[in-house]
């Protein structure tokens, strides 16, 4: 049964879980495992289980913790690793009663590299400005490799206190903390950006993720010029070219390569996005931007862009509009043409013209999922036909698929004698057959 304590002592701003219990000590008097073994009840306390505290707790045992130091259960889950769950670090692998340092088994070792990369306690480093007059303090946020900065005394975290030289630091290495530090909380946005920023922080240091320590060995303009970097290119979306992403594997690049242009659209209808951007919106801009691909894999890429821009989501999600054998080889194609494009100067281009054609498609609210189904039917070769008496019968059934459905057909497209390209097909013939098509599919639904 523990007991509470006389006093409550308040957490500093930011304060490490670890950081309050030494100060607790302090102020009792007493050794921090002794405050240790009173708030989480642990019977024989050692080292070991300091080491496992301030990572995270279930609600239970801050619950208990809180009784004994008279804190509200939140204020003290707030001082644990765990507070950047979903943001900077991510515990989904681990439940949090797994941190318990009540369970803090003899053999066992602390799986915290799963995590994140967070700076192992040995490096353990700080603020000398922010430990002056508090010199057990230590946040919570100093844990984590990519607080590298404190912007409010505008210096590097060091690992001694009195090894703190006199660099000064930049606005724009403090702007790029102050913009890592404010995107803490807990969104799905927030937890993309840690991904890539650590993504691009482990490619510029040549470091694997299990390794994090090198870094605070290095000498601290560096680790400071390439952290303000890493942000840069972490920030700079739909440039892949600048961020690097041309020398990564293809899996990862398109694992991060997002829209530079998102429309204000949450949760866009899927069915509203063709396999293939109609050709009335590919013909303006985007047909020239990518004409060094095929025609249809040029609406493939245009479709997906256009998708990426409605939902703002990273390549790899957007290209499951597409058919599944579509989607690797667009993907890949994708990536390639628009580094083309960047180091063009064209990127901007091709990233307002997709978003613009996803504006329309929006707009236009087409039911292309509904549209694949029946480009095949009888019925609506027989309604396009009937409008269009002059057109080439074996091209209308070419046409329902790549024209009207925007899909990919198992006819080969080419331009023929007879009619010339399938795209003048359908300023000859397409008017009417899709007027047509629109009564035929009202008159079914009804
Ligand atoms: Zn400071």
């Amino acid at each position: 049964m523990t007991t509470r304590l006389p006093l409550r002592v308040e957490p500093l701003p930011g304060e490490w879980w670890r950081s309050y219990i030494v100060r607790v000590a302090d102020i009792y008097g007493v050794q921090p495992l002794s405050v240790l073994e009173r708030v989480h009840g642990i019977a024989r306390v050692d080292r070991r289980h300091f080491r496992w505290s301030g990572i995270a707790l279930s609600e239970a045992a801050a619950r208990d913790a809180g009784r004994v130091v008279n804190l509200e259960p939140v204020e003290i889950q707030s001082m644990q690793l765990s507070a950047f769950h979903g943001s900077a670090l991510n515990f989904a692998c681990r439940s949090f009663d797994h941190f318990n340092p009540a369970n803090a088994s003899a053999l066992s070792r602390l799986p915290l590299t799963a995590v994140g990369p967070l700076v192992k306690a040995t490096s353990d480093r700080l603020c000398p400005g922010c430990v002056e007059g508090a010199p057990g303090y230590r946040a919570s946020s100093w844990r984590l490799q990519v607080h590298v900065v404190c912007t409010q005394h505008r210096t590097p975290l060091v690992v001694h206190a009195d090894s703190a030289e006199d660099s000064a630091i930049d606005d724009a290495v403090c702007d790029s903390q102050d913009e890592v530090l404010r995107r803490l909380g807990p969104t799905e946005e927030n937890a993309a950006f840690f991904n890539e920023l650590h993504d691009q922080l482990n490619s510029a240091m040549g470091l694997r993720r299990r390794n994090p320590e090198r870094q605070v060995h290095r000498p601290p303009e560096q680790v400071l010029e390439e952290f303000r970097r890493s942000v840069a290119k972490t920030l700079a979306h739909g440039y892949p070219d600048y961020q690097g992403f041309g020398d990564w594997p293809v899996p990862r690049a398109i694992r991060h390569l997002r829209p530079a242009h998102m429309l204000a659209c949450p949760n866009p209808p899927l069915h509203s996005f063709p396999h293939l951007l109609p050709t009335y919106l590919f013909v303006p801009g985007l047909s020239d931007l990518l004409h060094r691909a095929q025609i249809r894999q040029a609406r493939a890429i245009a479709a997906v862009g256009a998708r990426m821009c409605a939902t703002g989501n990273p390549l790899q999600v957007a290209r499951e509009l597409l058919p599944t054998r579509r989607r690797r080889a667009t993907a890949q194609l994708f990536l390639t043409h628009l580094i083309e494009l960047e180091r063009e100067g064209r990127a901007e281009e091709f990233w307002r013209h997709c978003a613009a054609a996803a504006a329309e498609l929006l707009h236009d609210d087409v039911d292309y999922r509904h549209r694949e189904q029946v480009c095949h039917d009888e019925d609506a070769y027989l309604a396009a036909t009937a409008a269009e008496p002059s057109a080439y019968v074996r091209t209308v059934r070419t046409w329902l698929v790549d024209q009207w459905a925007c899909t990919y057909t198992s006819s080969n497209v080419r331009p023929s004698v007879r009619d010339g390209t399938i795209e003048h097909f359908d300023r000859d013939h397409g008017p009417g057959m899709r007027a047509a098509l629109d009564r035929h599919l009202l008159w079914v639904a009804a």
